[in-house]
């Protein structure tokens, strides 16, 4: 929703609405709900973004489906006044969001929240037990046959440390020209 920054009353107003956002090269529906204030020609927005975002799990690298709901709370300036100020935008206003030509946009803002705060470091549950690191069995669904003691240690480098090493005896002084 685009609101007209000069229109916004001396109370503030409330939005409460679906906005369409695109996560992770996807369209899903978020839930926005704020709070729009002005102080001077700042605009300050506060409340909550909610969105089911489709997120990657660490362990056993299923996409899933979760819920997550975000607080909001920020300051907007016009861009117009921090350049006629500051010639360029400094280092430290890089923090702050800016808004242009009287208008922000509460789908754009609940966007940006929702990329700034995607968790990097997801598990589908708790309790996943992820991939087998030997056979690729994923573990929530089937059991594996490797024996358990081997689970953790890379038993592939294992395998190729005892070739190396078989090489080199075999390569080794033993072994004369001619
Ligand atoms: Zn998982
Ligand atoms: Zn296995």
């Amino acid at each position: 929703m685009k609101i007209k920054v000069s229109e916004i009353p001396e109370e503030g107003i409330d939005v409460d609405e679906k906005t369409p956002v695109t996560l992770n090269e996807r369209e899903t529906q978020a839930s926005v709900r704020f709070h729009i204030d002005k102080s001077g020609p700042q605009v300050l927005v506060r409340g909550t973004v909610e969105a089911a975002m489709r997120l990657t799990c660490g362990r056993c690298l299923k996409e899933f489906v979760k819920d997550i709901s975000m607080p909001v709370d920020l300051a907007y300036n016009p861009v117009e006044e921090m350049e006629e100020e500051h010639g360029a935008i400094g280092k430290k206003e890089l923090d702050m969001g800016f808004y242009k030509a009287d208008e922000i946009d509460t789908g754009v803002i609940a966007s940006e929240q929702l990329l700034l705060n995607v968790p990097i470091k997801v598990l589908c549950s708790e309790a996943c037990r992820g991939i087998c690191p030997r056979c690729g069995s994923d573990l929530n669904v089937e059991g594996c046959v490797c024996p358990p003691a081997d689970m953790t240690s890379p038993s592939k480098f294992d395998e190729l440390k005892k070739y190396f090493e078989g090489n080199k005896n075999k390569n080794g002084s033993g072994n004369r020209i001619n």
